[in-house]
């Protein structure tokens, strides 16, 4: 039998996979928890700027979201040691606010947008991420996504998901679409 105090934890969520859908996962999640009042922490890693459309449309969900994007832009030059390093402390900055965060007691729900994929790339540690896990109150429900998560990860979640790609129009040189990708 589950006790009552298992089944009163916070869930650790994580969307991953290749396919679409693992942002637009998350934020349904925040549209869901809003509705309940909950309030909202959303870090955004890795990519630096947030695409419009959720940073519009969360705007007008109301106070109870809150959105930091910590990346410093598409990590692709990574050749590029001083490129790097620039999003290595850029991610390190994410680290620390989302501890702060977390610990704050302020949130129902905390997002942890690409944190596999800044992870992925060597821009955060898995003790890092350790960390982020472990300062979690019992009663915090925290989602993690992006490709790539590490098998610990997964092991440690309560809900995983892994979006598989079936089908997508890039396959056909369609690119990102207005409302649907960003
Ligand atoms: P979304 O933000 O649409 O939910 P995602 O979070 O699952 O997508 P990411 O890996 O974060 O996917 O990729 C970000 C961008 O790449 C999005 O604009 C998304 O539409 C696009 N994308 C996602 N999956 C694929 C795919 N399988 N092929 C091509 N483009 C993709
Ligand atoms: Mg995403």
């Amino acid at each position: 039998m589950i006790k009552k105090a298992e089944k009163k934890k916070g869930f650790l969520i994580v969307y991953t996979g290749d396919g679409k859908g693992k942002t637009t996962a998350a934020l349904g999640v925040c549209v869901r928890a809003v509705g309940h009042d909950w309030r909202v922490c959303i870090i955004q890693f890795v990519k630096g700027t947030w695409k419009y459309g959720e940073l519009e449309g969360l705007k007008r969900l109301g106070k109870l979201i809150e959105l930091h994007v910590v990346g410093e832009g598409c990590v692709g030059i990574l050749n590029d040691r001083k490129d790097f390093e620039e999003h290595r402390q850029a991610a390190k900055e994410g680290v620390k606010l989302a501890l702060e965060k977390i610990r704050s007691d302020s949130y129902e729900l905390v997002i942890l947008d690409e944190l596999n994929v800044a992870v992925d790339l060597g821009l955060v540690t898995d003790e890092e991420v350790e960390e982020l896990l472990e300062a979690r109150a019992n009663k915090l429900h925290m989602v993690i996504t992006g490709r790539n998560a590490r098998d610990w990860l997964i092991e440690k979640a309560d809900l995983v998901t892994e979006m598989k790609e079936v089908k997508h129009p890039f396959q056909k040189g369609i690119k990102a679409r207005k409302g649907i990708d960003w």
